[in-house]
């Protein structure tokens, strides 16, 4: 998505909205971005020196969700992030440090917060008494916390970091107090909040944002500032935005962290400080990270980058993954540029994001989340996936019980979405910035309280109508984002087409007098298009309007845990995955087939059964593509030869596939295309620094100092834990195994082990010890053996824990 030249001067159309009688003939221009002042006369916009912005946030409650999106926050309403004091011990009220009257409990960090501040909007977003209620009880636990110096929040952390105070958990609880503010108008909320940021000022700066995560992330903190001085007006709070960012890690001049929640939460950091520094280097440098990271780790479909748990060199397939809290995060932080800057692209983003990577991190009751969710992954099981995926364990089947951090913090994904839908803007205008259906109730123009019905099916509907009510004429200018994919949008007011070529990436600006049943039509069409990624073998993926479209592969959940209400789940492949598409990139549309399912798109489209629109695609088998390590095989240089029969596949969208292809080999049948080529089988040692072959070479050592014979050694790793396997063609009954340690005592640094063990596969990629071992000896000089209960297996793993500051070896290694 690129942005050209701006159409029209900003001042040309400051000028123009300021000076021009308002008629009742619609005028209408194309703007790049809407102007940023005059500022908002009813609802809350930047106060000097801040810098002026275009848009405003409407207060919570004014915006009104219907169609599927209502559908989200409903389902979210019983599903766990709903009902997690079910679930979590870290929502429990009689051992939350957060709720004690002496700020003392069992927890008190960042989880309670977290959930919060997602789970209070959703019941404001949805006007549900019981959320709202359940969410007040916790919020006036943290507002009796606070103490006479301002200090809120669990004691715990205010000496946490070497005896200075971790804010980072009350960052989080500040976005629950200023949305209870917003929702209800409480008057507790700004002194609480002063008072507060007056203990933050006095902290010493070289005990304030000490590392790890409040050092990263502060730039939340410093929206909370900005939000506080908006409404107060106190000059010192600006004082505490500049130390702030002095204190805050260096987003400015580079990615301090490659950490894939710090990235989608501080990328942005620069640019919230350069509504106070006005420096155009500050706005820059949150694009220029944003584009650094999608550069290298985002060259996939779905608006997010591969980072499971860090961005790591070398680990760009799609099937690297985004945590789930990344996701949730990053939308969160586009909605939040988007205010800043006005620019379209971010909601772009922020759709991406939302509509094809956020959906799949749940379960579509949304009962359940996983960990990591990916563009390619066809089987999401229990097992452990490291070291394809960074973090060990159980990673991306669902479970409502794991996953501590996004358990928590997801829950503000959908609310967040359904207040940024519309936003106030400068000259006491509406702008449409993110598209579902839904109501906006404010004021605008002279004041005139309005209503606006957004009726549409978008994304899955490409036509969205607009219906005006209002108890007087009233004139204001209404803005609609047209998206960076679109061309060709088309806008009628009342049934005549306005005379406008909005191009993406743009806004239409309708400035006129609004009559009580006037009525905008907005066309975006949506045609299908093709991305080729370069940079990750040439894949494809098919795009069609905002979203990005996956293979669709029969699931089979299987519950493995967890409880009646609230099961673990595994999804396996019911359906082969291993296609690349039959397509002629140039004329996508001649062999790609869309249909839109008949009827109303569902309260849930985000199934794989549910999906409202599915395009048949021609497509080829890839025999030779397999699963790796527990994930689907790497990407090998597309156009890919293929022998096998061309055969029609069902593409869904992105967002309604739990397993999925969205990056897509392409089959070739020109000279350029090659052949698959089978995965080398996976190393059979965590390290091998000699001979493997030492192992069995049947040679007897005379000694364990024996260095005339060839050995196997894990040189030169000191103290870790270690492995070397056996891999056998067919199954072997095991009931013994002989070690001859290498032991270089008075020449080198290898040792017998601290420990050692026996494990054989249980499932796939993970391993459990024998049974009924005798003793694992570390005798020098003999072999050392060990017996256990038969096992028949296709492996035997062989784990030493090395001594510490010293490395270890093996000259023969025997099992019977
Ligand atoms: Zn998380």
């Amino acid at each position: 998505m690129t942005t050209s030249a701006i159409l029209i001067p900003v001042i040309l159309c400051v000028s123009l909205f300021a000076q021009t009688s308002p008629a009742a003939e619609a005028a209408a221009r194309v703007l790049e971005r809407p102007p940023a002042e005059p500022a908002n006369a009813f609802y809350v916009s930047n106060r000097p020196p801040l810098l002026a912005s275009p848009f405003a946030k409407l207060p919570i409650g004014a915006i009104r969700a219907e169609g599927w999106l209502a559908g989200q926050l409903e389902l979210e309403a019983e599903g766990f992030s709903g009902r997690l004091t079910e679930i979590s011990p870290w929502c429990d009220a009689k051992t939350s440090a957060w709720v004690s009257p002496t700020g003392e409990g069992e927890r008190g960090w960042e989880e309670l917060p977290y959930w919060l501040k997602g789970f209070g909007d959703l019941g404001y977003v949805l006007r549900d008494d019981r959320i709202i209620a359940e969410a007040r009880r916790w919020i006036e636990g943290i507002l009796s916390s606070q103490g006479e110096d301002g200090w809120f929040g669990p004691r715990s952390n205010k000496t946490l970091i070497d005896g200075s105070p971790d804010v980072w958990p009350n960052m989080v609880a500040l976005d629950a107090l200023q949305s209870f503010h917003e929702a209800t108008g409480d008057a507790r909320i700004v002194p609480f909040m002063t008072k507060y940021f007056r203990w933050q000022l006095s902290v010493p700066a070289e005990k304030f944002l000490l590392p790890f995560w409040q050092k990263m992330r502060a730039g939340d903190n410093l929206e909370s500032v900005f939000w506080l001085y908006n409404r107060t007006g106190e000059a010192w709070l600006l004082d505490l935005a500049r130390k702030i960012h002095e204190r805050t890690a260096n987003w400015t001049e580079g990615i301090p962290t490659w950490h894939g929640v710090n990235i989608t939460q501080c990328f942005r950091q620069p640019a919230q400080f350069y509504q106070l520094s006005h420096d155009p280097r500050h706005l820059a440098a949150a694009e220029r990270n944003y584009a650094q990271v999608m550069g290298i780790y985002g060259q996939v479909p779905g608006g997010m980058f591969g980072a499971d748990e860090n961005c790591r060199p070398g680990y760009t397939d799609p099937r690297q993954a985004a945590e789930s809290c990344s996701i949730a995060e990053f939308m969160f932080s586009f909605e939040r540029i988007l205010k800043i800057t006005g620019d379209p692209l971010h909601a772009d983003r922020c759709e991406d994001a939302a509509l094809n990577s956020f959906p799949a991190c749940m379960t579509p009751d949304l009962k359940g989340l996983h960990y990591l969710t990916a563009p390619n992954m066809v089987q999401l099981d229990k097992e452990n996936k490291s070291p394809g995926l960074q973090n060990g364990g159980c990673m991306l089947a669902y479970d409502p019980h794991s996953y501590r951090c996004c358990q928590h913090n997801i829950a503000h994904g959908w609310p967040y979405y359904a207040e940024h839908l519309w936003l106030a803007t400068a000259g006491n205008g509406l702008a449409a910035v993110l598209y579902a259906a839904g109501e906006v109730r404010a004021k605008a123009g002279d004041g005139t309280e309005v209503r606006i019905r957004e009726t549409t099916d978008y994304p899955f509907g490409e036509e969205i109508e607009f219906a005006i009510a209002t108890p007087k004429p009233v004139a204001f200018p209404l803005y609609l984002r047209i998206p960076g994919w679109c061309r060709g949008a088309r806008v009628e007011v009342n049934g005549k087409a306005l005379d406008v070529r909005p191009e993406p990436a743009r806004y239409v600006a309708i400035e006129r007098v609004w009559s009580d049943g006037d009525a905008v039509r907005l066309v975006l069409p949506m045609r299908i298009s093709v991305r080729v990624w370069e940079k990750n073998m040439n894949a494809l993926s098919i795009d069609r309007g905002p979203l990005t479209y996956s293979l669709r592969i029969g699931e089979k959940w299987v519950r493995y845990g967890g409880t009646d209400k609230w099961p673990a789940l595994e999804v396996y492949p019911t359906t082969p995955w291993n296609y690349g598409l039959v397509i002629d990139t140039e004329k996508p549309d001649a062999s790609l087939a869309v249909t839109r399912k008949p009827g109303p798109v569902p309260r849930q489209p985000f199934a794989v059964d549910a999906a409202p629109i599915e395009i048949a695609a021609k497509a080829k088998k890839i025999p030779e593509w397999q699963m790796e390590g527990g994930l689907v095989g790497l990407l090998q240089q597309s156009p890919v030869r293929s022998d096998a029969p061309v055969e029609t596949v069902t593409l869904i969208p992105m967002g309604c596939a739990r397993l999925r292809i969205s990056a897509f080999p392409r089959i070739g049948e020109g000279p350029d295309a090659r052949a698959w080529t089978a995965p080398p089988p996976p190393p059979p040692a965590s390290h091998v620094h000699d001979s493997y072959e030492a192992l069995r070479d049947g040679i007897v050592p005379r000694n364990s100092n024996d260095h005339d014979i060839p050995r196997f050694t894990w040189w030169d790793h000191k103290g870790t834990t270690e492995w070397v396997q056996y891999d056998f063609d067919a199954p072997r009954t095991l009931r013994e195994s002989e070690v001859y340690w290498f032991d270089d005592t008075g020449q080198g640094q290898c040792r017998v082990p601290a420990s050692w063990r026996l494990l054989v596969p249980a499932g796939e990629r993970a391993w459990r010890p024998v049974e009924g071992a005798s003793a694992y000896g570390v005798e020098r000089d003999r072999f050392n053996r060990v017996t256990f209960t038969p096992v028949a297996v296709k492996s035997i793993r062989l784990e030493v824990k090395l001594r510490p500051d010293v490395s270890g070896g093996i000259l023969e290694w025997r099992v019977k």
